[in-house]
């Protein structure tokens, strides 16, 4: 089976031999900004084919226990952290990338973000106006909505009770899910299928649509000549423990990288440093760091039962964070609980009673980098939470006590170093707002990830132009998260498709 048609899929067990192929566009990468591209190109009639590192996950293949989940689906298995501040991220590896292990919130890029993106990144065309019928182009095919209430759950509910009880707006998340049954499964894979992800949405309408799909195909090198791109070359890698076999090279028109921000410098840098003019590939990552606090309430609220995360509060964007509610499975909660022995068990008894609420802050003082290893595709990531960001996360916690209290909770476990493992009113709280909280004490997660690919108007200072078009290669696009050019302050999915929607427009005009 050396060749693929058009429409079809490659799994790791077919592949008996080196594989050869042309196309009009190779997009490295299934993710929601790879899987846009893909689709929009073969709707255009482009020949397509799109690669992806991971295998394809049917329900009966996930693991509902986040542990295993997380070795299955995740890169390093989960355990990424970055080195400076310490702290984890996650990436997926699998058909669909993050937006199979993503809780499906989609928000649009408030206008104030973009418009400042605009004055201090010299664009031109990507104020919210510009975007928004890209944002609606999206939101259509994947049927983009409110949650309803009847799958919200308790714990969302009483984020809602404890925002209106002080007055702070907050709404119920809109999603890309079609029929959620609110089983808390989003992270470990929704066996209902509710869940939008790419793997069940755009890549099956690109393979519709004609595109040829390679999993469980690693891209190592970008191909080039002169300055243009030719196509990339890869190997086979095996579900699981990455061993190559067979090599796979694609030759193409117009090359796609959407293999995620923290994968696509990775693989610039170990092509020659290539497209890397400016000597901003791998810069200035950005994270959207989060933290959360667990909230126990003197009657049920059964957390398992409700839309993953189901409603935020943008009230406080402005001002540098979002708040949203959070369930994730017992085994990766217990890992952020304080104490040992009886005292977690005590606490992992409380589940059952308990929410959690976090905050998730734009930081676009704390930068980074990403690094290639020596012989990885594995990046090395540092980045540092910036002391002046520092006051944003409290903040946050803060807000977050608040309204853990108005909403009735009769004790929060903060989880600060430095600060009692539990508090038991507003009062006791206080000392999140009065306590001078440093970077280390903050326990934090993050995985909304930007920048190291980022747009600019000016060759000099980004990688890509506004419409992903590297400055150095005209053929050469980048479609993942890491073109933004700052933190979005919101979930990111929705903006990175919207940026990959009006790219395919562009290159379908260009090839
Ligand atoms: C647990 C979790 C929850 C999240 N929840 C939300 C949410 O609810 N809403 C939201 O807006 N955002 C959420 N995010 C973030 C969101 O999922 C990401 O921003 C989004 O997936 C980024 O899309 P992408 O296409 O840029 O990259 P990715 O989704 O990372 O996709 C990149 C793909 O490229 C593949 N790849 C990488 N390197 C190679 C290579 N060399 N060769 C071939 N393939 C390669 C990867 O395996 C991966 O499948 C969450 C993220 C995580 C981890
Ligand atoms: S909450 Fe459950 S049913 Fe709803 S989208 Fe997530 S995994 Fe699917």
């Amino acid at each position: 089976m050396s060749s693929v048609e058009p429409g079809q899929v490659r799994v790791f067990a077919q592949y008996d031999a080196d594989l050869t192929l042309e196309a009009d566009v190779v997009v490295v990468g299934s993710g929601p900004t790879g899987a846009v591209v893909a689709k929009e190109l073969t709707d255009a009639g482009k020949s397509v084919v799109l690669v992806e590192e991971g295998p394809p996950f049917v329900p009966s293949e996930y693991e509902f226990d986040g542990g295993l989940s997380m070795a299955r689906t995740m890169r390093e298995g989960g355990l990424r952290t970055t080195s400076g501040t310490i702290m984890p991220t996650m990436q997926a590896v699998a058909l669909g990338g993050g937006s199979l292990v993503n809780s499906a919130i989609c928000n649009r890029a408030p206008a104030f973000v973009l418009d400042r993106w605009c004055s201090d990144f010299e664009l031109e065309h990507t104020t919210r106006a510009d975007l928004d019928p890209h944002y609606e182009a999206v939101a259509k095919f994947l049927g983009i909505a409110v949650t309803p209430e009847n799958v919200l759950g308790r714990r969302n509910l009483l984020f809602r009770d404890g925002c209106d009880a002080l007055g702070y707006h907050s709404e119920p998340m809109l999603r890309n899910v079609r029929g959620c049954r609110g089983s808390g499964e989003c992270f470990t894979g929704c066996r209902s299928r509710a869940k939008q992800s790419m793997d069940i949405s755009y890549i099956p309408a690109a393979l519709r649509g004609g595109a040829r799909l390679l999993t469980s195909v690693r891209i190592e090198r970008v191909l080039s000549a002169g300055w243009r791109a030719t196509g990339v070359a890869g190997r086979v890698v095996k579900p699981f423990t990455g061993r190559p076999s067979h090599q796979v090279r694609i030759h193409a028109k117009l090359v796609v990288l959407a293999a995620g921000c923290t994968a696509t410098p990775v693989l610039l840098q170990k092509s020659g440093n290539l497209a890397n003019r400016s000597g901003q590939v791998g810069e200035n990552l950005q994270f959207h760091p989060g933290v959360a606090i667990m909230g126990i309430f003197p009657d049920l609220v059964n957390p398992r039962f409700g839309a993953t995360q189901g409603y935020q509060s943008c009230h406080f964007l402005r001002e540098g964070f979002k708040l949203e509610t959070l369930w994730a499975p017992p085994a990766i909660t217990a890992v952020r609980l304080p104490g040992s022995g009886m005292a977690l068990k005590n606490r992992l008894a409380d589940i059952p009673y308990s929410a959690i609420w976090d905050g998730i802050a734009t930081c676009d003082r704390s930068l980074g980098r990403v690094r290639a290893r020596r012989r990885s595709m594995d990046p090395i990531l540092s980045w540092k939470l910036h002391s002046a960001d520092v006051p944003i996360l409290a903040q946050a916690l803060w807000v977050l006590a608040q309204i853990f209290f108005a909403a009735g909770a009769r004790t929060i476990v903060p989880g600060v170093h430095g600060i009692a493992p539990e508090l038991h009113s507003l009062e006791e709280a206080e000392v999140l707002r009065d306590r001078p909280i440093r970077a280390t004490d903050l326990v934090l997660a993050g995985n909304h990830v930007f920048c190291t690919t980022r747009m600019h108007g000016d060759a000099r200072l980004g990688v890509v132009d506004e419409m992903g078009r590297c400055h150095d290669f005209e053929n050469l696009y980048i479609a993942d998260t890491g073109i933004f050019p700052q933190c979005p302050s919101v979930n990111p999915m929705w903006t990175g498709m919207a940026l990959a929607h009006r790219s395919a427009q562009q290159i379908a005009q260009q090839i």
